[in-house]
């Protein structure tokens, strides 16, 4: 027997049950500080800073790979991948003859301010002047730890299904431009990519809005043109 409820029920947790929420606000101040010395970092040695977020499988590493591949004859490139435990990123795009450092997290399921300190302060010493960071894949928590860039990128696919943007307003409202990436496979998700386009506007009107093919090559010019590359 399935019972039906006249409408869903929402369990919310107590205050109580968040743990400790002033500990957890003293981190995301103390990165916010570090984010903010990375950025007159970036700014002194006049490098330019992406940060992609995203969930696994995305293709935010396809997309910064179409990227490198477009950018490295007007820019010294160097890519900092972060993942919880592996190098597979990293590998990808140094195929591409770039400098590129992988960061592992661990159990942390974002990369951090001082994590991309370390990282980038290697790429300085190679001489970079642009520098794309592969956040961990993960739509939540990115959102509330800034490292410095200068531009933050939420990348989704048609394939995470038609309400992913409504359901992660949050990430949207903290990146300038928003990627629509997979649109190649749109027909065979039953997904309208316009959609899409107007949900991610809905959440962050400031946001520029690209919709891609990484595989096909298909919308990276525009990328870089949002990107002011
Ligand atoms: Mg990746
Ligand atoms: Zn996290």
């Amino acid at each position: 027997m399935v019972s039906i409820l006249p409408k869903p029920m929402i369990i919310k947790a107590d205050e109580d049950e968040v743990l400790d929420i002033e500990l957890e606000e003293d981190f995301i101040k103390a990165n916010e500080r570090m984010a903010d010395l990375n950025r007159r970092t970036f700014d002194r040695y006049g490098v330019k800073v992406v940060d992609f977020m995203g969930s696994i499988g995305s293709g935010k590493t396809s997309i910064i790979e179409r990227l490198v591949e477009v950018l490295k004859g007007r820019y010294k490139v160097g890519v900092i991948a972060g993942d919880t435990t592996t190098a597979i990123d990293a590998e990808r795009v140094s195929r591409h003859g770039v400098p590129s450092l992988q960061i592992n997290t661990g159990r942390e399921c974002h990369l951090d301010a001082p994590l991309v300190r370390k990282a980038s302060k290697k790429l300085l010493r190679e001489g970079v002047n642009l520098i794309l960071i592969e956040n961990v894949g993960n739509l939540i928590c990115p959102a509330e730890f800034p490292l410095g860039a200068h531009k933050r990128v939420v990348v989704v696919s048609v394939t995470e299904g038609e309400y992913m943007i409504k359901k992660k307003q949050d990430i949207f409202r903290a990146a300038q431009v928003g990627v629509i990436n997979k649109k190649d496979m749109a027909g065979y998700m039953d997904v309208d990519t316009n959609q899409l386009v107007k949900d991610a506007l809905d959440a962050n009107p400031k946001m520029k809005v690209v919709v891609t093919s990484a595989k096909k090559g298909e919308g990276i010019n525009e990328l870089v043109n949002a990107l002011e590359l």
